[in-house]
């Protein structure tokens, strides 16, 4: 209520407020527009105000005040993800991370950043001593690392290093609590699951460990098929060719080439392409690989070339829906795990089961040590209960969905309920302030 928020900005005085109802509303939301079942569930939710922290300390005062007057607080990073996590349903505080975004220090296989740290400027950093970061979303050059652990899953590297969920792709974490006095707790090792994935409902980063990998020159190339399951397969035998270094394997069915405006000229009508990023060392052997599946290379890039124009990694993972539904509003997508099959019969099945009303789209990468393929099919949408058919159909085949329909935490990606979680949400957010309304663990308690 008013008398509570003018109480709280009376005890945040020096801070960075904005109350401008027009810029509330802006840094109220994220790419949830991707999901025609999203929009009308978060049309018009915002916040009271936005603070921006400028460190640790700060985010310690904005907790506090929020305990204190018992406002809802929702963090955000740049507010890319896709499923409304940094959207607030109660109003209350935006507690806005991005400009946190100190490198606190990197060392070889090594670094510690604040959360604010765009992707893409601690990949810069990191390699001018020889590292890069391990994986990014294709969002990389506006995503933070904060809101990527707390809200993405992996993407561009995801091929080689698995996902974020992955034992030993988050070092440690420094966490802000919600208590009555609120402090700062530090997680490390296997601990760091407790707010892993978590849409910030536990707890607030303020500080992260994040594993690198070897820096390599990653050359981009466009390969076209003139068969769809030629270009999968393809897909897979890259994807398990260990002596090739690889950062991105992404397969397109056409028409979706046609939502390309930057590729479009290079890949002949009617052909299905793959976008690969590969070291430019293993190119001859790509090249082999290439001629062994009867795939033309349509484009190639150095690294250095592809330091200029947009960047390959910007047309995969979810950027090939944003380029879509910027031709076609009416688009939206999926997100499945196939099963461990290196012949894809589930793929080629689904493929010409739904037709023209799916449009196929997959991303190799290691789940548990194996390459799959995971799909972020187009789908030509019609009504909410077509999409849950559709997703009823996958899962009766044996795929795996990842619902980017829900702003429920667990009905997303988890489908259970983590345990853990919901115990140190419990300890640290006694009152259920953070992000309320996400996790159905402490919902349905
Ligand atoms: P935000 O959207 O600001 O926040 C995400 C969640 O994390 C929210 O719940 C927020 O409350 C919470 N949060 C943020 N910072 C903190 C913190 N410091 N402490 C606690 N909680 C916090 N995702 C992928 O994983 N892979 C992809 O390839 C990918 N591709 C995408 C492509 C497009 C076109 C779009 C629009 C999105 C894509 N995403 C992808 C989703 C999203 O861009 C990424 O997950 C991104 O890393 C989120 O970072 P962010 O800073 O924008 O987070």
């Amino acid at each position: 209520n008013t008398m509570n928020l003018d109480a709280l900005i009376a005890e945040l005085v020096g801070l960075e407020i904005i109350t401008d109802p027009t810029q509330v509303a802006k840094l109220s939301q994220d790419y949830y527009n991707f999901s025609p079942v999203l929009q009308p569930q978060l049309a018009g939710k915002k916040g009271d105000l936005v603070v921006r922290a400028a460190g640790e300390a700060e985010v310690l005062r904005v907790a506090a005040a929020c305990v204190k007057f018992r406002v809802p607080l929702t963090v955000r990073g740049a507010g890319t993800g896709n499923y409304g996590q940094c959207v607030p349903l109660n109003g209350g505080v935006i507690l806005d991370l991005s400009s946190m975004q100190a490198i606190r220090w990197v060392k070889p296989g090594l670094a510690c950043v604040e959360p604010g740290v765009k992707l893409a400027n601690l990949d810069k950093k990191t390699r001018e001593i020889g590292w890069e970061i391990r994986m990014a979303p294709s969002t990389y050059r506006t995503a933070t690392i904060g809101g990527f652990i707390a809200g993405g899953s992996g993407g561009i590297g995801s091929i080689t290093y698995g996902q974020l969920r992955d034992r030993g792709n988050l070092l440690a974490v420094r966490v802000v609590t919600m208590e009555d006095e609120p402090r700062v707790i530090e997680l490390r090792g296997d601990e760091v699951q407790k707010v892993n994935h978590a849409y910030g409902v536990n707890g607030i980063i303020t500080e992260l460990e994040i594993p690198l990998g070897p820096a390599y020159p990653w050359a981009e190339w466009v390969v076209s098929f003139p068969d769809f399951m030629t270009a999968a397969r393809f897909g897979q035998t890259l994807a398990d060719s260990d002596g090739i270094i690889k950062k991105l394997i992404s397969i397109h069915a056409w028409p979706v080439p046609t939502y390309f405006a930057a590729l479009r000229s290079c890949i002949p009508e009617g052909s299905h392409c793959a976008l690969l990023m590969v070291a430019e060392s293993c190119l001859e052997s790509l090249a082999d690989l290439v001629k062994e599946y009867g795939g033309t290379v349509c484009q190639q890039k150095t690294a250095q070339e592809a330091s200029h124009g947009m960047p390959l990694g910007e047309f995969s993972w979810n950027h090939t829906t944003l380029h879509a539904r910027s031709v076609d509003p009416s688009l939206t997508y999926l997100q499945t795990l196939f099963p461990d099959d290196k012949n894809l019969k589930l793929v080629e099945h689904i493929y010409h089961h739904f037709a023209d009303e799916l449009m196929m789209h997959l991303e190799f990468f290691r789940v548990g040590g194996v390459a799959r393929p995971a799909a972020l099919q187009l789908v030509r949408y019609t009504t909410e209960a077509r999409l849950n058919e559709i997703i009823a159909y996958h899962e009766a085949q044996g795929a795996f969905i990842f619902n980017p329909h829900t702003y429920i935490l667990e009905d997303g990606g988890m489908k259970t309920i983590n345990v853990e979680q919901l115990k140190f949400k419990e300890m640290v957010d006694p009152y259920g302030l953070l992000n309320p309304g996400k996790m159905r663990a402490w919902l349905e308690r």
